[in-house]
């Protein structure tokens, strides 16, 4: 298993969180910028996922977002 930089990856998560469009670069490879792709779930509307990927090395992290009202 790959090993994961913990902390760069909560900063990460941070600033796609407040903002998802921000070119970030990926904290495992370093090479190339994270893809942000938000899922929502029908069963639950006030919440959604974040879902933050790496084409190139396949890492990826999860946020659970609390939809605004
Ligand atoms: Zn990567």
């Amino acid at each position: 298993m790959r090993k994961q930089n913990t902390s760069k990856w909560i900063e990460t998560g941070k600033s796609l969180a407040l903002n998802p469009d921000e070119k970030v670069p990926c904290p495992d490879c370093e090479k190339y910028y994270l893809i942000v792709k938000d899922v929502y779930s029908e069963i639950d509307v006030y919440k959604f996922e974040r879902i933050i990927s790496c084409e190139t090395c396949f890492a990826r992290n999860i946020i659970l977002m609390k939809i605004k009202s």
